[in-house]
């Protein structure tokens, strides 16, 4: 079966995360009545996003170069290495200016039941660059989540069999709640309070 152009766009809009049927037909029609301009340059900016950026062979996190510019940064503090679920996470850890080491974006958590395991979220890279001379703290702020908690649990105990430490961001971090959403100060008291 072939959609219609508007189908298609809609469907296509559905697959945003938030965005159903209502969202994704309010945003066509807005753009197909009211800003037609826009559409072209949406399409270009998906294009070049897509044909861009890649992820940091350090880090994991998006980025243009092959290292982002936090791996690149020299003056970031390298005792300290920081394990996020995804650069969403990274970024709004960012925001809070009160991180100065450096990252870990395991781009997903650990979830059985969807496939996802030890070898999607690329726990051999972490603990070999957990490994690396100079590392004296690994910071786990996977979400608040079951699975976040779970990926959080399995990561300790791989970084311990290895005698790197690690500690866990502090709870006040709401209990379910994904990084992205909880505001600057609560995840900059987690980062300080972290045990
Ligand atoms: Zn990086």
């Amino acid at each position: 079966m072939s959609l219609n152009a508007l189908d298609s766009l809609i469907e296509t809009l559905k697959r945003l995360p938030g965005v159903g049927q209502k969202s994704a037909q309010r945003m066509a029609y807005h753009l197909l009545q009211h800003d037609r301009l826009a559409m072209p340059r949406l399409a270009e900016a998906l294009t070049a996003a897509a044909e861009r950026i890649k992820h940091c062979e350090r880090c994991h996190t998006f980025s243009e170069t092959p290292l982002c510019a936090v791996c690149a940064d020299p003056q970031r503090d390298g005792r300290l290495l920081c394990v996020v679920e995804t650069p969403a996470d990274q970024a709004a850890l960012e925001r809070t200016g009160s991180y100065r080491g450096y990252y870990f974006v395991l781009l997903g958590r650990l979830s059985p039941l969807d496939g996802v395991g030890t070898r999607q979220i690329g726990v051999a890279e972490l603990l070999a660059r957990a490994a690396e001379p100079g590392v004296e703290e690994v910071i786990l702020a996977t979400s608040f989540t079951a699975e976040g908690e779970a990926t959080a649990h399995v990561l300790t105990e791989a970084l311990k069999a290895r005698g790197i430490t690690s500690t866990r961001l502090a709870r006040g971090v709401p209990v379910g709640s994904e990084l992205e959403y909880v505001d600057l100060g609560t995840i900059a008291h987690a980062l300080t309070d972290r045990r």
